[in-house]
């Protein structure tokens, strides 16, 4: 029970180009409960020790990178409403909308960490752009907006210089295995 993805390359292609500065407003559903923090502020190391597993809680492996046309990462099914933490820290580079990705949100690592992507939230979140997150910090929560058939994450890692800006997708497997091993 595999589902079909959702995320093509050209879409979200469209996403980077829609990409603006908008709705630092919306995301009430979260406040309050962000900041949940796992101690990986401060780092600079990839090693997965450093970082988190995007989601909170029971999941499973879908597409990965590659699958079907284009697949750009590796979807995680879960519960809608799981939380969604930050994998790598780094500062929120987009918090936007975009009608495959649905709901979504990048954070840039800054030159020193890949660029972590995370699609179909929910609801916005509701992080400012440029915001510093550490890893373990909640992003939002699992959720199936933009173009998705089951509740899931949509999970990206772009390396340096990162996400639509001169990088391009990684596997994101090996080190989702590794930091799912954490726990
Ligand atoms: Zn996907």
């Amino acid at each position: 029970m595999t589902p079909r993805d959702l995320i093509r390359p050209r879409s979200a292609r469209i996403a980077a180009l829609a990409v603006s500065a908008i709705a630092l407003s919306a995301g009430s559903a979260l406040a309050g409960s962000g900041g949940v923090g796992s101690g990986g502020s401060g780092s600079t190391s990839t090693s997965s020790s450093d970082g988190a597993f995007p989601v909170r809680g029971k999941h499973t492996y879908g597409d990965g990178l590659g699958a079907g046309r284009g697949h750009q990462g590796q979807d995680l099914l879960a519960k809608c409403g799981k939380p969604v933490v930050a994998a790598y820290p780094g500062r929120i580079q987009l918090n936007s909308y975009q009608g495959a990705a649905g709901n979504y949100v990048v954070v840039d690592g800054k030159g020193k960490l890949e660029d972590t992507v995370y699609m179909h939230l929910r609801e916005r979140s509701p992080l400012r752009k440029r915001q510093r997150v550490a890893a373990g910090d909640v992003l939002g929560r699992v959720g199936d907006t933009g173009r998705a058939t089951a509740c899931h994450l949509h999970f990206e890692v772009w390396s340096n210089p990162g996400y639509y800006e001169g990088g391009s997708p990684m596997n994101p497997e090996p080190m989702l295995r590794a930091l799912d091993r954490k726990h």
